[in-house]
């Protein structure tokens, strides 16, 4: 139910877990959070209160500078910690706000690939749909561009790819995202209260925009893969 997505310039997990903390007020059953580790995958979920995936934070910390987070509201699939987001491939990983609507005849056709799934979730078909195209050889935003294409329903989501340090790629269709420009660092959350802290300069997704987010600032494009402009305002401090 909250997405929150970080190309920082120190530790991303500890960030994260802050601004999901302030999307909390949205309700949730579960939590996790992603990063890249020395280029790979690496992530921490729990069931229930952002409390448990702290806890779990503490035994096991999570170091990198890119990740991403979530807070899940359950739609297909348990409340448990395996179908909690961060979900993906050894190639990428993806949160997802909303519900994909066309998710079975995707992943019968991504099994029938030999892709082979693990939870069940609508938001994991995202996953190995990306992870389908970053196999044949396609870079991290053309497999992205070609995955949205196929997406039916509503979306908001950001995803990460291994060995892709300082990189993280968002798109909004029927569920709001906004892009954080900070000093060397770029945000991605589901509103500007989970970004409040972190920068007053805030980009907002139209509907059906992605964008591609590195250190350096956000690329944003439509849904026919245009390159738009999405202009970053000031926004007043909230109470
Ligand atoms: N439909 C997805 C799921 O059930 C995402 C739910 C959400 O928006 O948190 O995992």
């Amino acid at each position: 139910c909250g997405i929150v997505g970080v190309v920082g310039s120190s530790q991303a997990a500890p960030v994260i877990f802050d601004a999901l903390r302030r999307l909390e007020y949205r309700g949730y059953d579960s939590a996790g959070i992603a990063t890249l580790v020395d280029g790979r995958i690496e992530r921490r979920r729990a069931a229930g209160k952002l409390d448990h995936l702290a806890a779990l934070l503490a035994r096991e910390p999570l170091a990198g500078v890119t990740g991403i987070g979530h807070t899940r509201w359950a739609t297909h699939g348990a409340p448990t910690e395996n179908n909690a987001h961060p979900h993906g491939t050894g190639r990428v990983s993806v949160v997802h706000n909303g519900i994909i609507e066309n998710f079975e005849a995707l992943r019968r056709e991504l099994e029938a690939a030999g892709h082979v799934f693990s939870t069940e979730t609508d938001s994991e078909t995202i996953a190995q749909l990306v992870d389908f195209h970053l196999a044949r050889g396609l870079s991290p935003r053309d497999a992205a561009f070609a995955a949205l294409g196929r997406l039916e329903g509503a979306y908001a989501l950001a995803m990460l790819f291994a060995g892709h340090d300082g990189l993280v790629i968002g798109a909004r269709h029927g569920a709001p995202l906004a892009v954080g420009f900070g000093e060397q660092e770029m945000f991605l959350g589901s509103d500007s209260l989970a970004l409040a802290p972190l920068t007053r300069r805030i980009a907002y997704l139209d509907d059906g925009d992605w964008v591609v987010v590195t250190r350096g600032g956000a690329e944003f494009f439509d849904a026919t893969g245009e390159r738009v402009e999405r202009v970053a305002r000031t926004t007043a401090l909230m109470a």
